[in-house]
C-alpha cells in the first residue's frame, strides 16, 4: 500500500478493500482497470465538485454476480470524509442550467405523489437546488453537505437549513420528509447501501427518492472506456440502469420511474465537449463566443441516468 508523510488528513494513507454493495462479501469480481494514481494525487482539490476530469482513478472492478462496478480498494472513510470536508464548490457558473435540469426531474417526482411539502437533499453543495425546491412549492427544505466552503457560499435563504455532515442514521427524525434527492452523489459514497437505509428512514412511508448520477453503460462510457471522465478517483461506485434498480429494490424501495437524463447545457459548452480537430473547434468556439447562439441552452443526453423510487 502507498504511504507518505503527513499532509493534513493522516500520517499514513490507508486503504480498505470494498465489497459489492448489492451482493455483499465473498463474491468474485473482475478487474476492469488497474489503479493509476500516485499518493500525491490525494488532495482535497481532487475531491472538489465538478473539477475538470484528470483521468486519475482507483483500481476498478465489476461484480461477477450482479455487474455493479466499484473501486477496490479505496481510501479509508476518515480520510475520504476529511477530503470532502476540505473540498470546494467551483461551479456557480453552471448552477442556472443545473437548476433547470434537476428541476425537470423534481417535477416528474411531484407528478407521482400528491403530498409533497418537505424535501431533503444529500450533497447539496451551496444549496442552489434547495432554492429550486422552494420555488416549486416545498415549504420545508433541508440539505446535508460535507464541504464547509460550499455552505459558506449558500444563499441566506437556505444556508441555515444545511447540515455540515455526511448522510448517516439519526441525522434526521424518522419519517421527516416527503422527498429525498441525490444529484451526482450516489457514485461518491463509500457505502451506498447504508446511505439508502438512512434515506429510507428519513422518508415517510410512501415518500419518494430521486437519484441522478452517471451511467456506466452510456454510449460515451463504452466508447471512451478508461479515458471516460466517469472513471475517476472520486467515484467509489458506478451504476447501470440495471444495478441502480437492483440496489434500490434491495434497500426496500419500489422503482417507479427510470430513464436517461437530458442535461441542459449552453451550445458553447457542448461544442467544447465535442471531439473536433483543435483548429476547427477553436474557430467554432470563436464564432459562438461572438454570437448569441453560443449562450443558448439546450437539453442533451450526456450519459446520466435518473431513478425515482418510493419507500415501501
Ligand atoms: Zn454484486
Amino acid at each position: 500500500m502507498p504511504t507518505r508523510e503527513k499532509n493534513g488528513a493522516a500520517d499514513t494513507l490507508t486503504f480498505q478493500a470494498t465489497e459489492c454493495a448489492i451482493c455483499g462479501p465473498g463474491i468474485p469480481a473482475q478487474e476492469l482497470y488497474p489503479a493509476n494514481f500516485d499518493v500525491d494525487d490525494i488532495t482535497p482539490a481532487r475531491f472538489s465538485a465538478r473539477r475538470l476530469p484528470d483521468r486519475v482513478h482507483y483500481r476498478m472492478v465489476k461484480c461477477a454476480r450482479c455487474g455493479l462496478v466499484r473501486s477496490d480498494p479505496v481510501l479509508d472513510e476518515a480520510t475520504l470524509a476529511y477530503l470532502y470536508k476540505e473540498s470546494t464548490f467551483d461551479y456557480e457558473a453552471e448552477t442556472a442550467n443545473l437548476k433547470a435540469t434537476y428541476g425537470r426531474y423534481l417535477a416528474k417526482l411531484r407528478s407521482l405523489s400528491r403530498r409533497q411539502e418537505s424535501l431533503l437533499e444529500i450533497g447539496c453543495g451551496d444549496g442552489f437546488f434547495l432554492e429550486q425546491a422552494l420555488a416549486q412549492g416545498y415549504t420545508t427544505v433541508r440539505g446535508v453537505e460535507p464541504s464547509e466552503a460550499a455552505i459558506r457560499d449558500a444563499s441566506p435563504v437556505v444556508r441555515d437549513q444545511i447540515v455540515c455532515d455526511v448522510m448517516r442514521p439519526g441525522l434526521f427524525r424518522d419519517g421527516e420528509f416527503d422527498a429525498v434527492c441525490l444529484f451526482q452523489v450516489f457514485d461518491h459514497v463509500p457505502h451506498p447501501e447504508a446511505v439508502l437505509e438512512a434515506c429510507r428512514a428519513a422518508l415517510r412511508p410512501g415518500g419518494l427518492t430521486l437519484c441522478l448520477n452517471h451511467n456506466v453503460e452510456s454510449v460515451s462510457a463504452h466508447l471512451m472506456k478508461e479515458r471516460s471522465p466517469i472513471i475517476d478517483i472520486e467515484h467509489t461506485y458506478l451504476y447501470s440502469p440495471a444495478t441502480m434498480r437492483r440496489i434500490f429494490e434491495a434497500g426496500g424501495f419500489k422503482v417507479l420511474k427510470q430513464g436517461h437524463v437530458r442535461n441542459t447545457y449552453s451550445v458553447g459548452y457542448i461544442t467544447h465537449l465535442v471531439p473536433l480537430p483543435a483548429r476547427v473547434k477553436g474557430m467554432a468556439l470563436g464564432t459562438l463566443q461572438r454570437s448569441r447562439v453560443g449562450k443558448i441552452s439546450v437539453p442533451v443526453p450526456l450519459g446520466n441516468l435518473y431513478l425515482i423510487a418510493g419507500r415501501l
